[in-house]
Parts: C-alpha cells; structure tokens; sequence
C-alpha cells in the first residue's frame, strides 16, 4: 500500500528554493535560520528529532537525488564518519565556523571592516557574488551576516552532495552538526527523565 503523502514530504522543494534565491537576492538567506532554529527548538521542547525525521528539506533533497534519481554509489558510509570523535569534532569546527561569521558580521556593523559582496566555499574559495544585492539596500551588517550564513549553507550542502555520491544518500545525516545537536539534546533530555 502507498504511503499517504503529507506536505511536508515535499519540503525538498523548499531547499532547491532557498539555494536559488540566493542565487539572485543574497538577502534570502536570512530565511536559512529557520532549518537552523526550528530543529533546536522541536528539541529542546519537543524532545524528539521530528524535524529530521519529517521536516528536513535537505535530508530529503539528498534521499530524491541519491535514492530515487540514483546518483549515490550507494556504497557503505565509512565507519569512522559516524564515529563520536568525527560528529562532535565537526559540530565544534562548524560552530566555531559559525561563530567567526557572526563575529565578521560584528565587525562590519561596527565599522571595523567593511561589507564583503562575496561567497566563501569551503571555508576558503572566495566567490564573487556582488550581483545578488545593491548597496544601501539594507544596514551593511544585515547583508553581511547573508553572505556568510548563505556561505555556510551552500558549503555544507556541497559536502552533503559529495558524500551522497560516494557513499549512501543521507551519509551527511551521519555527521550533520544540526543532527548531532539534537541528538545530544535529545539524549540529555530522557537522561534528566530518567
Ligand atoms: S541530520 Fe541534518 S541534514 Fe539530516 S535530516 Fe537532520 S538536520 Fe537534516
């Protein structure tokens, strides 16, 4: 029998959006908090993982590309990429990450540096991007922290897309810092249950 589909099996939708509107306004990427919030949230008071489970435009982004339309090997994750060392060792890179962005964002509203129209990819290939924003359109600090956090974004669903190739579809799922957070979170939570 067919599952009976429900609206947000289509959320992968949204993530081919969200990629694409900032291909063209960079101000979008603002939008990205929300996969950045929301699964914290549903964790801290949902205490479950309903949004990876359900809500993730991305993980189902790579379940269509890498299991229906079949571009995964679909060959077996590498062990150590689930192992605690590797997850919690990329959480801590990533968010220090994320923490240097906010602090460029800092300087910037501060008048320290002055606003950069430019991608990072992987956290180190510079990519003009000026053509997806106008100067003054907004407070340059707010256009900033979208260059960054689009920067962030795209990244990590480049590494997404790579390993889906080489490995299973989800193998980003294994060591995704927003997977790993709720999870922790989770486990904390039935731990003070208990
Ligand atoms: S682990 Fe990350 S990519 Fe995978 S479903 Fe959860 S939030 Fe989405």
């Amino acid at each position: 029998m067919k599952k009976k589909k429900h609206w947000y099996d289509y959320l992968w939708i949204w993530a081919i959006l969200y990629f694409a509107l900032g291909f063209f306004n960079i101000l979008f990427a603002w939008f990205g908090m929300i996969d950045f919030l929301l699964p914290l949230g549903i964790a801290i008071f949902g205490e479950n993982k309903f949004f990876c489970n359900h809500l993730c435009g991305r993980g189902q982004l790579f379940s269509k590309l890498g299991g229906d339309l079949k571009c995964s090997r679909n060959k077996p994750t590498p062990r150590w990429m689930s192992s605690k060392w590797f997850r919690y060792g990329f959480l801590i890179f990533f968010l220090t990450m994320f923490g240097n962005m906010v602090f460029q964002t800092y300087l910037v509203g501060a008048g320290s540096s002055s606003l950069r129209e430019a991608i990072k990819l992987f956290w180190t290939f510079r990519v003009p991007w000026g053509w997806t924003y106008t100067a003054g359109t907004v407070a340059d600090w707010v256009a900033q922290f979208s260059f960054g956090f689009y920067s962030l974004m795209l990244t990590s669903l480049l590494l997404g897309l790579i390993v889906m190739v080489l490995y299973k579809p989800r193998t980003w799922c294994t060591f995704c810092p927003m997977g790993t957070m709720t999870q922790g979170i989770c486990k904390l939570k039935n731990n003070e249950k208990k």
